[in-house]
């Protein structure tokens, strides 16, 4: 348990339908190491982002345990959480989620700058990650003039601006035609490579088989590996 960057145990999770409840997740458990490229594979509708909105500290379990990075998650309040959140997580999402009216390189020293870093510091910074997804020559345009791949390109960046411990990418290729798709794997693959834990959450068999490990979910649990 002392090397793992996530560990859950028995996880349940339910929401509230007017006086209904629904229990999407049923005593999840598992584990991930630091630098691990892992894959949760599930069909649609298992649970897999509200898992994900866990692991990300965007929501907390009913019950369970849930230690991040020798913490424990639990015991948190909303503004612990946040600070967990934004010190330990890159997120990456399906749509995503950049601001439009702001090129490229604003997106991503944009959180720098909220991060409380220096104006000429965030920009250097935002540039060399723009860099390193291989968008130097697309800095200046914004999110509509670019191609879906290259968005989710520089969300990746901006994902990686805080220095996270874990990149967490929650269907980051289901808006991607299939080469743009390939590309944006093999970029989490150069990540990987470089040392960046990696959990990437699908529900495509093929996408899911370029990581170096999965995790399949259904119906709420996780399966037996
Ligand atoms: P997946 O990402 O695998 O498609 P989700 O975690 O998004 O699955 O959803 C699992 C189930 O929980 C679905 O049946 C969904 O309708 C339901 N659900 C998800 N979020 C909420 C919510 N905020 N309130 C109520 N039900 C939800
Ligand atoms: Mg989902």
């Amino acid at each position: 348990m002392e090397n793992n960057m996530i560990y859950m145990r028995d996880i349940v999770k339910s929401y509230k339908i007017g006086k209904n409840k629904l229990t999407v997740l049923k005593e999840v458990s598992l584990e991930i190491k630091a630098g691990e490229f892992v894959a949760i594979l599930g069909p649609s509708g298992s649970g897999k982002s509200t898992l994900m909105n866990i692991i990300g500290c965007i929501d907390v379990a009913d019950s369970g345990e849930y230690i991040l990075k020798g913490e424990n998650i639990k015991a948190r309040n909303e503004d612990e959480l946040a600070h967990v959140r934004n010190r330990e997580i890159g997120f990456v999402f399906q749509k995503f989620n950049l601001l439009p009216k702001y090129k490229a390189i604003h997106n991503v020293a944009f959180p720098l700058l909220l991060r409380g870093l220096g104006k000429e510091q965030a920009y250097k910074k935002a540039t060399r990650l723009l860099e390193r997804v291989g968008l130097s020559d697309r800095m200046n345009h914004k999110p509509l003039e670019l191609s879906g791949g290259e968005q989710q390109r520089v969300s990746i960046a901006r994902a990686l601006s805080g220095g996270p411990s874990i990149l967490l990418a929650d269907e980051p290729t289901g808006s991607l035609d299939s080469k743009s798709g390939s590309e944006i794997i093999e970029m989490f693959l150069a990540l990987n490579h470089e040392g960046n834990t990696i959990v990437l959450i699908t529900h495509d068999l093929n996408v899911a088989k370029q990581a170096k490990r999965i995790i399949h979910v259904r119906d709420g649990k996780v399966l037996e590996q």
